[in-house]
Parts: C-alpha cells; sequence; structure tokens
C-alpha cells in the first residue's frame, strides 16, 4: 500500500494489521476491529505527513489496546512524541479535508 509511508517508529510494521483498507466515511479518520482489520478514511491523504503518521499510529496502536486507555496514550506518544499537536490539528482542521 503506497499511500502510507510510515517513518521509522517500531509500531507500524511490528504490530502487524491483518489487513489494511481505505474507505471513504465519516466522520472517524480511521478504525480498528477485533480481528485486526485496519481502515483508513481516504480524506486522510489530504493531511500534513506527520497527521497522516499519527492517524496510522492511532489506529495501529489499538491493535494492542481497543480502547483509549492511558496504555493506550502511553503507546501512541512513545511512537510520536507529539501526538498532541496532530490530535489538535485534526481537531481544528480536520473538518476541512472533507471539503
Ligand atoms: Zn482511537
Amino acid at each position: 500500500m503506497a499511500p502510507f509511508t510510515p517513518n521509522d517508529t517500531q509500531v507500524q510494521w511490528e504490530l502487524g494489521p491483518v489487513g489494511v483498507s481505505v474507505r471513504n466515511f465519516k466522520p472517524r479518520w480511521g478504525s480498528c476491529d477485533k480481528k485486526g482489520q485496519v481502515a483508513f478514511n481516504w480524506n486522510i491523504i489530504k493531511a500534513p505527513h506527520a497527521v497522516i503518521d499519527y492517524v496510522v499510529i492511532h489506529e495501529l496502536c489499538h491493535l494492542i489496546h481497543p480502547n483509549h486507555s492511558q496504555d493506550f496514550w502511553k503507546l501512541v506518544s512513545g511512537n510520536d512524541s507529539l501526538y498532541a499537536e496532530r490530535k489538535k490539528w485534526l481537531k481544528e482542521k480536520g473538518f476541512e479535508l472533507f471539503q
């Protein structure tokens, strides 16, 4: 899947999702189900690269923690120390990607 070029963080390939798909769904940027199937909203392609990385990291971390617990955010921050900025970006500008 060429559109997602991961950076050097370990989590992205080591976790090994069973499948990845790109779909057109709202309002979420990505999802991860119990079987390890990860999906991304294609609109995220329009976001800055760092934000795309964050969304990928976020969903892959759900393969370990299927929730938004403290442990989940610890894992996210271990792979993207600036994740809070990306989150903020999505909250403030994310809707523009749908236009
Ligand atoms: Zn989440």
